[in-house]
C-alpha cells in the first residue's frame, strides 16, 4: 500500500513540475482544496472539456449545450433540495482534532476487506494455475465467504443509517466495528453531526437589502430552471437533452486528495428529458454511451467498473457511479442518475410556472423524467493525469519518465527541434513552427542535447518530436520521434502536417465510441 502512496506523491509532484497543477495561492502557503491549473494544465482541461462537449452536444442532434450563471436565485435551493438535505456526516477525532467523514470511514473500512478478499484470489490464482476456478473459489473458500458476509452486512447497516438520518446508528456502526482513527490510532470518536456543503454569499451593496446566495454546489439545476427556454427556442422534441460545463462549489469535509475533491471544481452535465416510464432503458443507454466514451480514450478497459448505489439520492431513481482506478483505488468518476419529475416538479411548485411539456403524438402534457450524466472535470483530469504518467525500464538497463496522455488531450501536440543551434537549422525549425501552428498546440526548444530534449517531452506527454538534421538543409526532411514506441522515423517536411492531424485527431478518436 505504501505502493500507492509514492505513485501518488509522484503524480502530484510531476502536476507541478511540469506546469500542470499549482496550489492555489501558494505564496500564501496555499488554500486547502483550491488549485490552479498552469500553462499545461489549462491546456489539458481544455481538451477534455471539449472531448466531452464534441461527445455529447456535437455529436448527438437532439443535445444542445448552455452556460447558466453560477448565481442562481436563491429558491432554487430550497426547491432543489439543497438547503435542507445537501449535508455530509461528519465525525470528529477527539485525539488527533482530524475531521472525517462519517460514510468515508465506513467504505474504506469495507474497501479494505474487499481488497483482502482480491490478495487472496491472486494469492490462489498463483497457486491452482490454469486449473483455478475464480467463481467457485468465491462461493467456498472460508475466509472469502467470511468476508463477504461482512460486507454485505457493513452495506446494509450503512444504507439504514443513511436512510433513516440516524446519526447515533452512524456511530455505534463506527465503534462496532471499530474504525481508528489512521492519525491517532484511536476509536474516541464525537458524535456524528450534519454538515451542510453549500458557500453562502451576499448580492447587494447596503446590509440592510443584501440578499443571501449560494454559490452553486453543481451545474444541473441551470439546467433545469432553464428547460422549457430551450425546448420552447430550439424547438427539440422529448428525448432531447441540455449539456453544460461549469464551476461548481462544495464547502468538502474533508479534501485532501489532491485535485480528486475540491472546494471548487468543474462539472460536466448533461439532462436528458424523457418521456416518464422510459428511463429504464435510457438509464441502460446512458450508462453504456458514456463508459464507450471514457472507453475511446484508451486508458485500459481494466481500470473502470460500474458501481451501482445502494442509496439513492433524494430525487432519484436509480443511479450508477462509473468508478476509477485511480492512485488510491477505484473511486467514483462519474454519476448517471435516473431523477424522475423530481427537479422539475419542485421548480414548478416553488415557481409557480409551468414546467410541462406538450407531446403532440400523445396530445397531452406532462412533466418529463430527467436521466442525467455527471463528471467532474478536476477528477477526469486526474484519472487522465495519473493513468498516464509511467516510469519505463529502457533496455539499456536506464528508465525514463513518460506522460503517455491520450494523444487527442495532449497539451502540446508536437515539439520542434533544430539538431544544434546553428548552420541554419534553427532558421528551418522555427519555418516548420510557423506553418504547423495554425493546426496545433507546437512549441521550438533548442536547448539542451537532443536526448535531453526527447526526455523532457516525454515527461511533459508531448506525443511528437520532429528534429530538424543537416540532412534537412539537403532533402527536406525530418527525423519525427513518436513519445510512446520511441520509434523514429524519416518523413518529408510536408508530411508532417497529416502525420500528426492522424494521430491527435478528435474525429479518430471519437470513432472509438462507434
Ligand atoms: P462524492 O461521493 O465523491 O462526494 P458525489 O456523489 O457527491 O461525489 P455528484 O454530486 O454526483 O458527486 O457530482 C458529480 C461528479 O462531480 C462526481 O462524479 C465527481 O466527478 C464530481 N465532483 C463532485 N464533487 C467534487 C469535488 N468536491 N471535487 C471534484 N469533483 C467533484
Amino acid at each position: 500500500m505504501a505502493n500507492q502512496d509514492d505513485t501518488f506523491k509522484k503524480v502530484i509532484s510531476h502536476a507541478k513540475e511540469y506546469g500542470y497543477v499549482f496550489q492555489s495561492s501558494e505564496i500564501y502557503d496555499g488554500l486547502s482544496a483550491v488549485y490552479d491549473y498552469a500553462q499545461n494544465g489549462a491546456e489539458l482541461k481544455k481538451n477534455i472539456r471539449d472531448y466531452w462537449w464534441r461527445a455529447m452536444v456535437q455529436m448527438n442532434e437532439n443535445i444542445v449545450g448552455i452556460d447558466a450563471a453560477i448565481f442562481m436565485h436563491p429558491t432554487t435551493w430550497k426547491a432543489s433540495g439543497h438547503v435542507d438535505a445537501f449535508n455530509d456526516p461528519l465525525i470528529d477525532n477527539k485525539d488527533s482534532k482530524k475531521r472525517y467523514r462519517a460514510d468515508v470511514l465506513v467504505e474504506d473500512f469495507r474497501e479494505k476487506i474487499s481488497e483482502k478478499i482480491e490478495k487472496d484470489i491472486t494469492k490462489a490464482k498463483k497457486r491452482f494455475g490454469d486449473a483455478f476456478d475464480e467463481k467457485q473459489f468465491r462461493e467456498t473458500n472460508p475466509n472469502v465467504i467470511r468476508r463477504q458476509n461482512q460486507i454485505n452486512e457493513i452495506t446494509e447497516r450503512l444504507t439504514k443509517v443513511q436512510e433513516e438520518g440516524d446519526l447515533e446508528g452512524f456511530k455505534q456502526l463506527i465503534l462496532d466495528l471499530g474504525i481508528i482513527c489512521p492519525l491517532s490510532g484511536s476509536k474516541n470518536w464525537t458524535d456524528v453531526k450534519q454538515f451542510n456543503l453549500m458557500f453562502g454569499t451576499k448580492l447587494g451593496a447596503s446590509a440592510e437589502t443584501a440578499m443571501d446566495l449560494y454559490l452553486r454546489p453543481e451545474t444541473a439545476q441551470g439546467i433545469f430552471v432553464n428547460f422549457l427556454n430551450v425546448q420552447k427556442t430550439s424547438r427539440l422534441k422529448i428525448p432531447f437533452g441540455i449539456a453544460q460545463t461549469g464551476k461548481a462549489f462544495r464547502n468538502e469535509i474533508v479534501a485532501r486528495q489532491f485535485i480528486f475533491r475540491m472546494r471548487e471544481f468543474e462539472q460536466m452535465e448533461m439532462q436528458f428529458f424523457i418521456k416518464p416510464g422510459t428511463q429504464g432503458e435510457w438509464y441502460e443507454h446512458w450508462k453504456a454511451h458514456r463508459m464507450k466514451w471514457h472507453l475511446s480514450l484508451g486508458m485500459g478497459e481494466d481500470n473502470y467498473r460500474f458501481h451501482d448505489h445502494e442509496k439513492l439520492a433524494h430525487y432519484a431513481d436509480a443511479a450508477a457511479d462509473i468508478e476509477f482506478k485511480f492512485p488510491f483505488g477505484f473511486k467514483e468518476l462519474e454519476g448517471i442518475h435516473s431523477r424522475t419529475d423530481f427537479d422539475l416538479k419542485a421548480h414548478e411548485e416553488y415557481s409557480g410556472k409551468k414546467l410541462q411539456y406538450f407531446d403532440h403524438e400523445d396530445n397531452a402534457s406532462y412533466t418529463p423524467y430527467v436521466l442525467e450524466t455527471s463528471i467532474g472535470l478536476d477528477r477526469m483530469f486526474l484519472a487522465v493525469f495519473s493513468n498516464s504518467l509511467q516510469e519505463e525500464e529502457l533496455e539499456n538497463g536506464t528508465t525514463r519518465t513518460v506522460l503517455k496522455l491520450p494523444s487527442v488531450l495532449a497539451p502540446v501536440k508536437a515539439a520542434v527541434l533544430p539538431l544544434i543551434k546553428r548552420d541554419g537549422l534553427p532558421e528551418v525549425a522555427r519555418k516548420i513552427v510557423e506553418e504547423l501552428k495554425w493546426d496545433f498546440n507546437i512549441i521550438y526548444d533548442e536547448k539542451d542535447a537532443v536526448g535531453r530534449r526527447y526526455r523532457r517531452q516525454d515527461a511533459n506527454g508531448t506525443p511528437f518530436c520532429i528534429t530538424v538534421d543537416h540532412d534537412t538543409l539537403e532533402d527536406n526532411t525530418v527525423t519525427i520521434r513518436h513519445r510512446d514506441t520511441m520509434a523514429q522515423e524519416r518523413v518529408n517536411i510536408d508530411n508532417l502536417r497529416a502525420i500528426i492531424k492522424k494521430e491527435v485527431d478528435v474525429r479518430n478518436w471519437l470513432m472509438k465510441m462507434k
